[in-house]
């Protein structure tokens, strides 16, 4: 008889996880607390625009692609896919903007412009990262920590002094080139996993190197495509998605999971999968505390959090012209910026994000009309130390608007506003129950990586996996489908060797 299993969450990585245990032979039932699918992977809808809620830049297709592939369906009939060129544009101050390519015959006379000096550190800085790379993805993403002689073994110790990751982003990037707006280029890309490029262990300096060498791309109707994808798929290979259905608690019996209560009602499965943020999971999903172990509340209230966002949603009734995909804004003073936005302060001078899909989907928003999605880095409510209310975000409404009159072709957004939707780190919290809000999960410092982060086994529990954000390898699409991959396959090894 088919296994069955319990899928606590329809974000990226529990559709990821089901698409791959439906297609090897198990009954998957996915329960999502929302009304829709995809968790931050979600869509805003209204008047005709649309906005992706959370995720919109796509790195590394190929993962993306595989989730179907690994189903034997051809992802093309699922996804559309472009490669966007430019990747986006740079602004520094008010006048000085860069559009940056992945295109080498673009990218080099503007590296050369800076000077012959930088563009060769700038090649170097590629060749260096690639290497690091290499061993990031095949001694580390891609592995699963079961146990503390997976990490603690001379292979893998050498491997790790290899990552040389002890520096930050930052200064790891200023070894390479001295131009400062080339160094901020390099760097600014661990904001999109929540940490300070300051503080951020300098490995995720492959970022900008991903961006590059395998380009930034645009799926058709925005990320929440790809949720809608997986869903679709899932329904193709027998499994049930049940959305409106919190889960209440994970059932233990003797270490071992057996089953899930959702609407006040006990349901059994075999093994159980987590999507849900981990430090939500076991703090509010594992009631009884001997099952906890480590992770007691203390412990996981004692966790650094990654940072969160202030997010508008714009429907503009005109076109904007002088504006690329995806347009980056900087602070005057970036480093003030960091700072606030890593001790609790809601930084006055922001760096902005503006993604207008738009501009190359015209499905986006109506005819002569323009969907924005403008982000800002703000705290995660931990560290903020308290949430937000309407009259902080109708002030940090005012501080946004007023920094894109300094931004091309953003200037005069505000008069030409049609639908405005804001989420703060409240509505991540509230919504997808993402822990303080921090959009990102867990920090990936380096006592919250690789081995030491949550692992996709639990490490307590029989028959109990994790996936998503907070656990390993860490956040963003193409990592969490990652963590999907290596629950499941967890799963099945310990299925095989239960027979
Ligand atoms: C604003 C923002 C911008 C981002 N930008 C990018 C980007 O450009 N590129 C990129 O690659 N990544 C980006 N990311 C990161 C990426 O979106 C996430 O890492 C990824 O989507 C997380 O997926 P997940 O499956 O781990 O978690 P989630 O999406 O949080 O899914 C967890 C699901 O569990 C559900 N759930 C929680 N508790 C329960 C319960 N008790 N019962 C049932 N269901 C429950 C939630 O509702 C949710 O649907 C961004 C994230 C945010 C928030």
């Amino acid at each position: 008889m088919k296994k069955s299993i319990a899928i606590i969450g329809a974000g990226a990585a529990g559709l990821a996880s089901a698409v791959r245990l439906l297609k090897d032979g198990y009954n998957v039932d996915i329960y999502e607390k929302e009304k829709t699918v995809g968790g931050k992977m979600n869509r805003i809808e209204e008047k005709g625009f649309k906005f992706d809620v959370g995720p919109t830049i796509v790195m590394m297709p190929e993962v993306y692609r595989e989730v179907f592939e690994y189903a034997g369906k051809n992802p093309d009939d699922y996804i559309s896919m472009e490669r966007l060129d430019p990747i986006y544009s740079l602004q520094y101050g008010i006048n000085e903007r860069y559009t940056v390519s992945s295109d080498l015959t673009k990218l080099t006379p503007f590296l050369e412009s800076l000077s012959e000096k930088d563009a060769e550190g700038y090649f170097k800085y590629i060749y260096s990262t690639y290497k690091r790379y290499l061993i990031a993805k095949n001694y580390f993403i891609e592995k699963s920590f079961r146990s503390a002689k997976d990490f603690y073994n001379p292979e893998m110790l050498v491997k790790a002094l290899q990552l040389k990751t002890f520096n930050n982003a930052y200064n790891e990037i200023s070894k390479y080139v001295k131009d400062e707006k080339l160094r901020k280029m390099l760097s600014f890309q661990t904001l999109y996993i929540g940490i300070s490029p300051h503080n951020g262990p300098s490995i995720y300096t492959i970022i900008p190197m991903i961006e590059t060498i395998y380009g930034v791309w645009y799926i058709k109707g925005g990320m929440y495509s790809m949720a809608q994808g997986m869903a679709k798929l899932i329904k193709e290979l027998g499994g049930n998605i049940y959305t409106d259905s919190p889960v209440e608690e994970i059932i233990i019996n003797s270490g071992k999971a057996t089953g899930i209560k959702t609407n006040g009602i006990n349901k059994n499965y075999d093994y159980i999968i987590a999507n849900s943020d981990f430090p939500y999971t076991m703090k509010n999903l594992i009631k009884d505390i001997k099952n906890k172990r480590k992770y007691t509340d203390k412990k996981i209230d004692s966790m650094d959090y990654s940072c969160s966002v202030f997010l508008m949603y714009l429907g503009i009734n005109k076109k904007v012209h002088s504006a690329e995909v995806h347009n980056i804004s900087f602070a005057d003073d970036f480093e003030k910026n960091i700072s606030d936005i890593f001790e609790g302060i809601d930084p006055k001078d922001p760096s902005v994000y503006v993604h207008v899909p738009s501009k190359i989907d015209p499905g986006m928003a109506p005819e002569g009309k323009e969907s924005l999605y403008v982000l800002v880095p703000v705290p995660e409510l931990k560290t903020r130390g308290k949430k937000w209310t309407q009259e902080d975000i109708k002030n940090y409404k005012k501080i946004v608007y007023n920094k894109m009159k300094s931004m091309k072709g953003f200037e005069n957004t505000e008069n030409f506003v049609e639908v405005e939707k804001i989420y703060t780190p409240n509505d991540f919290e509230e919504k997808f129950n993402a822990y303080n809000g921090a959009t990102f999960g867990l920090a990936p410092t380096l006592m919250q990586s690789n081995y030491f982060r949550p692992h996709n086994k639990s490490s307590y529990t029989d028959n109990l996996y994790f996936c998503g954000s907070s656990v390993h390898p860490g956040a963003g699409v193409p990592i969490v489908l990652t963590s999907a991959k290596l629950a499941v396959s967890e799963l099945e090894k310990d299925d095989r060797d239960s027979l």
